[in-house]
């Protein structure tokens, strides 16, 4: 490697992926002092103390091993109890896999469906790892814009619209980062006659699906015909503070799964025991605790929908996970624009939503996994840089 740089032998497919919008923003932030962060996807809760005295526990006792490929069969059991309560049936042993967060089923499921040229319809703005995914498992992905006129959500006329004969899957993600939206049974059941009308299979992101704050959470597998063309994937990062325990997993069809574990079992082995056996103890014992988190996240949803009508930012009303998406457009700012100013001027960090894909302009995402401090003094600050720039939005 003489006269040649790396990049020379880098696969052209990675490097034409651009990294991650809001790592940007990240970085920009930790160069600064005093920012009140409302970028992190990720809960402000340190994981229930239960949850990490079984992790203690097992330490105690040794269990510092590998796990059968497909996780320890007595988490994949508490899984199916946990997707029974849902309204789908799975059997533990052939139809469930343990992985390495969503993030890893997520990848597992596009490398095992996709073939090349196969195009993946993905309602947008979606969370930021759909489209590289879908780039690297070899597959096109296919954006179907959502609208804040929509609530953010999938219509079934959207969804016509955008396929074609190469449609293979659609990767559903409700309740949706980084909008908020949900959608209630009624109109997934519209999806649903969709996706059967044209053999669709679905991949469905279910990792907020307990943070649903309207309504109850539907499991797309639990739609009449779905179970059978629905990859569910769900883990334990948002529900239960887990996010570094890096755990997830996938319930499907037994010959899926099965594939999707092929690739699981070169490529990873198993997710880590440790992690597992505090998973088993959440979904076991971590109900209350969970629903104390969840009750935090709702009254923080209010305050900060209060606050930006009280500071004329217009937003809809998200019903799940923990992120508001206000309209910033009447600012005459682009996203990027808004959240940069924002950022350099009041020191408060918020996600542009151009980075989420098309449909995102003219939004910001804003985590509300914060203290309920924290994001008071950002509306303060919000409220400021409005007025300063004399601003005035249309309500
Ligand atoms: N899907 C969505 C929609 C997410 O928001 C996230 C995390 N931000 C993930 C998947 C990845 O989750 P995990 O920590 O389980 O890998």
């Amino acid at each position: 490697m003489t006269d040649r740089t790396w990049s020379h032998y880098i696969n052209p497919t990675v490097k034409a992926i651009p990294p991650s919008g809001i790592r940007r923003f990240f970085d920009l932030a930790a160069e600064m002092e005093g920012v009140i962060s409302l970028g992190v996807g990720e809960p402000d809760f340190v994981t229930p103390w239960h949850i990490r005295e079984a992790c203690i526990y097992s330490l105690h006792k040794g269990s510092t091993t590998y796990t059968s490929n497909h996780g320890l069969l007595e988490l994949r059991e508490e899984i199916t109890k946990y997707l029974g309560t849902q309204g789908v049936q799975y059997n533990p042993r052939s139809e469930v896999l343990v992985t390495v967060g969503v993030s890893e089923a997520l990848d597992l499921a596009l490398r095992t469906l996709i073939c090349p040229g196969d195009e993946v319809l993905i309602p947008t703005p979606c969370y930021v790892s759909y489209i590289p995914c879908t780039t690297l498992a070899g597959g096109v992905p296919v954006t179907i814009p959502t609208s804040m006129e929509d609530d953010f959500r999938l219509t079934a006329d959207k969804l016509e619209a955008a396929i074609t004969p190469k449609s293979k899957v659609l990767l559903l993600c409700f309740p949706n980062n980084p909008t908020g939206a949900i959608m209630n049974r009624e109109e997934l059941l519209k999806i649903s006659e969709v996706v059967a009308k044209h053999d669709l299979l679905v991949i469905s992101d279910e990792i907020y699906d307990r943070l649903t704050y309207i309504g109850q959470h539907t499991c797309f597998a639990s739609l009449p015909g779905m179970r059978d063309r629905t990859i569910v994937l769900n883990g334990f990062s948002k529900a239960y503070a887990m996010t570094g325990w890096r755990l997830g997993y996938a319930a499907a069809q037994g010959d899926f799964i099965g594939a999707m574990t092929k690739i699981h079992q070169y490529t990873m082995l198993c997710a880590p025991i440790t992690a597992q056996m505090s998973a088993m103890e959440a979904l076991r014992h971590g109900k209350t605790p969970m629903e104390n988190m969840v009750a935090h996240y709702n009254r923080r949803r209010r305050l900060m929908l209060q606050g930006f009508k009280e500071i004329g930012l217009p937003c809809f009303e998200p019903g799940g996970a923990f992120y508001v998406f206000p309209y910033i457009g009447d600012t005459g700012l682009t996203s990027a624009e808004f959240a940069e100013a924002l950022l350099l001027e009041e020191k408060v960090a918020v996600i542009p939503g151009d980075v989420f894909g098309p449909g995102g302009e003219g939004c910001v995402r804003c985590s509300y996994a914060s203290s309920v401090e924290d994001l008071t003094e950002a509306l303060r600050r919000l409220g400021r840089f409005l007025k300063r720039r004399n601003i005035t939005q249309k309500q």
